[in-house]
């Protein structure tokens, strides 16, 4: 197969280099002038975009899906498909559909996920728009839960562990007096199976509880700070660069999507009364997050305490 392609692709050179090379001393009518010239430009358009020092084939992709992605939108639009107005940042590369601001697409569920957080292999699922709140409230309690747990089984915890130090002491004295005198048969062991297995389970699962609570513990800590913030895991790459270069131009990124923190908490966690706390927060509640996932303007109430404090 390469053997047949060289076999074409080297006569077809052979004939491009002959006509530069007739191109150069002016020797071949203007049509076949025009031609070169045009290969010649072809040549530098597809370098540029290949070997452009700013970008990667990412970039290179991006540049050449162009017209595609305006063509689908277009006709998608065109024959009413999706037709709202809602307003897109980009196109999905992979979807090939339009795609709403934090919108981002997973590689590992192969579809874009609505205000994408991450990609959670424990839930074997992804997190975003309508499973935020319940993701962080299971790690919430989760985490309370393990350290309830760890803290009351403290006691317990102890005594388990000081009995398996003294099991081992006395087997190992056991042993010591077989090796000095002679028995007719096995002695009978100092603790039951049942004793010995209670005491081993308890210490195991007192330390799987505490491992537990500390790693969901750091989680939970690192999602309520970005939570804080009003930005998502996602986000938080993207601001972060986006703020560096704003910083070198002497600009200051501003984040659209933070209400300040109480405000972020309380339009995550769908809390629009002090009554909610209870009902919304403390207690189990199937309500929906606020909007649609699609266009991201803030809750009356936000946009209320926002224009009094710009009064003020
Ligand atoms: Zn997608
Ligand atoms: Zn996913």
């Amino acid at each position: 197969m390469r053997g047949q392609r060289s076999l074409l692709l080297g006569p077809a050179r052979l004939c491009l280099r002959l006509l530069l090379l007739l191109g150069y001393r002016r020797r071949c009518p203007p049509l076949l002038r025009g031609l070169v010239q045009r290969w010649r430009y072809g040549k530098v358009c597809l370098r540029s975009l290949l070997y452009n020092s700013f970008g990667g084939s990412d970039t290179a992709v991006d540049a050449a899906f162009e017209p595609v992605y305006w063509l689908v939108d277009n006709v998608i639009r065109w024959f009413g498909v999706g037709r709202n107005d809602i307003a897109t940042v980009s196109i999905c590369k992979k979807c090939i559909y339009p795609k709403p601001a934090r919108t981002h697409h997973c590689s590992i569920c192969n579809r874009c996920v609505l205000k994408m957080d991450h990609h959670c292999p424990w839930l074997n699922n992804c997190v975003g728009h309508y499973n935020h709140r319940y993701f962080f409230s299971f790690c919430f309690f989760m985490t309370l839960g393990c350290v309830y747990c760890s803290y009351g089984s403290w006691d317990l915890f102890r005594e388990a562990y000081a009995a398996i130090e003294k099991m081992k002491q006395l087997d190992k004295n056991k042993l010591q007096a077989v090796a000095n005198q002679t028995y007719h048969q096995t002695p009978p062991p100092t603790f039951s199976f049942r004793e010995r297995m209670t005491h081993k389970s308890l210490v195991y699962l007192w330390f799987l509880c505490s491992s537990v609570a500390l790693a969901l513990g750091a989680l939970t800590v690192w999602h309520a700070v970005l939570i804080s913030r009003g930005e998502t895991s996602i986000e938080r790459h993207i601001n972060k660069k986006e703020r560096r270069r704003l910083q070198a131009k002497g600009r200051v990124f501003r984040n659209p999507y933070n209400y300040g923190c109480l405000d972020n908490w309380k339009v995550f966690l769908g809390v629009d009364t002090g009554r909610h706390w209870l009902t919304r927060v403390l207690l189990p509640s199937s309500h929906l997050p606020h909007g649609n996932g699609m266009s991201w303007e803030p809750p009356p109430w936000v946009t209320a305490h926002s224009a009094s404090v710009m009064a003020v």
